[in-house]
């Protein structure tokens, strides 16, 4: 079972021909069922428009669509690829996707409540206003409002809980580099833009460790992940070259070490208060805790070797710039020992070198950084899925 709060989806094909569509439309007495049958693969979402009500499927590339006589529809080319919109009415609409060939299929509902066929892979049900209360997530920090719950429960699907974490702050500016540029600054645009990107998604509730210009312990700020029973704890900081080298360049990704984690395990054994907050309960026997404080630091590094390999592949890839995951070898940072939750540490990359200080400073620079850092995540958490990004800008935005 696959439900997905989320309308945008896809999978994934390289091939950069352009291709056609055909759209047929099924009668059935409980539905309609809309079929846009494509040459291969693509990226494509679902989503819905009110006023008047219409279904939207975007392909994210360009294509030619043959729309039956009949169909209330219309097609529209954009930068990005190609919109199809269907005017009707509808209560609800089950949209998935069917393999060779590959068929987007939307079922649409004059009525709800209907059983779903085994065969398919069900990606989302769509219903009406969906568009709105996905954008409510926009002002929904504490990710209460999930989309699923909006109508009728169907869609329930727990949040993600993602601590960001923008580094320094405050009285403390990490490093200063080329025209007086703090690291401070740059690792908390990059941190909203996240924060953002993943918000935007609605299957994430994210939570900053700051939002501003303040200082946050170092402490406070893995506190805050565990507090928040954090499925993913994302440093954002960046580096300086101990020698201050100005050709030093790159990202580097840091998951805690080892040796780190041992202390950690050690903490959680002996220590009950910072056991109870690890766990989330208070009554587990110190023989439990021995198993599970070992269980809390493998998820810690098995999961954060996972996401930063994943997250060193689509940085170097997306940015075309050189990525090194440092794995679990260097000794820890104290923001990343955080039992049980996978944690990174990013260092974006060189306060020494004035051509990536003016990098990183860059709006565009930052925006393409942390969309990349939001497509990891995306494929760290729903591997299945193989979905493509949001495109900014488009999203909800009508026709
Ligand atoms: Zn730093």
């Amino acid at each position: 079972m696959f439900l997905k709060i989320l309308a945008i989806f896809s999978l994934l094909v390289g091939l950069a021909f352009s291709q056609s569509a055909v759209v047929r439309v099924g009668k059935y007495p409980d539905k309609e069922r809309i079929v846009l049958q494509l040459d291969k693969q693509v990226d494509y979402r679902v989503f819905t428009l009110e006023n008047p009500k219409r279904l939207v499927v975007d392909i994210m590339e360009a294509v030619s669509v043959k729309l039956p006589s009949g169909l209330n529809a219309r097609v529209g080319k954009h930068p990005w690829g190609t919109r199809v919109v269907i005017e009707r009415d509808f209560v609800q609409v089950k949209a998935f996707s069917l393999k060779d060939p590959f068929r987007v299929v939307l079922d649409v509902y004059m009525a709800g409540g209907h059983k779903r066929e085994e065969e398919e892979e069900l990606l989302a049900i769509l219903e009406p206003n969906l568009i709105r209360v996905i954008r409510n997530t926009e002002v929904d920090k504490e990710g209460k409002k999930l989309v699923g719950e909006s109508k009728g429960g169907r869609l329930i699907t727990q949040k993600r809980v993602v601590v960001v974490d923008a580094g320094h702050g405050g009285h403390d500016p990490g490093a200063i580099g080329f025209m007086g540029i703090r690291e401070k600054d740059v690792v908390l645009a990059i941190a909203k833009k996240l924060a953002r990107y993943l918000e935007e998604d609605g299957r994430f509730k994210v939570i900053l460790t700051r939002r501003d210009d303040t200082f946050v312990p170092l402490q406070e700020r893995a506190l805050i992940a565990l507090r928040n029973r954090a499925d993913l704890f994302i440093s954002i900081h960046a580096d300086a070259h101990p020698q201050k080298l100005p050709e030093a360049r790159g990202t580097t990704i840091y998951a805690i070490s080892s040796e780190a984690a041992q202390k950690k395990r050690q903490q959680i054994i002996s220590n009950n208060s910072y056991a109870s907050l690890v766990f989330g309960r208070e009554d587990i026997p110190s023989s439990a805790k021995v198993v599970l404080a070992d269980l809390a630091m493998d998820v810690t590094l098995n999961e954060s070797v996972v996401l930063g390999g994943k997250l060193a592949r689509r940085l170097s890839k997306d940015l075309n710039r050189d990525v090194s995951f440092r794995g679990i070898k260097r000794a820890g940072f104290a923001v990343l020992k955080t039992p049980g939750i996978p944690s990174l540490l990013v260092e974006v990359g060189f306060m020494t070198n004035p051509k990536e200080v003016l990098m990183m400073s860059d709006e565009e620079f930052q925006q393409n950084f942390a969309m990349s850092l939001y497509r990891a995540i995306v494929e760290y958490f729903f591997p299945e899925e193989r979905r493509l990004t949001l495109i900014q800008g488009t999203y909800g935005a009508g026709e």
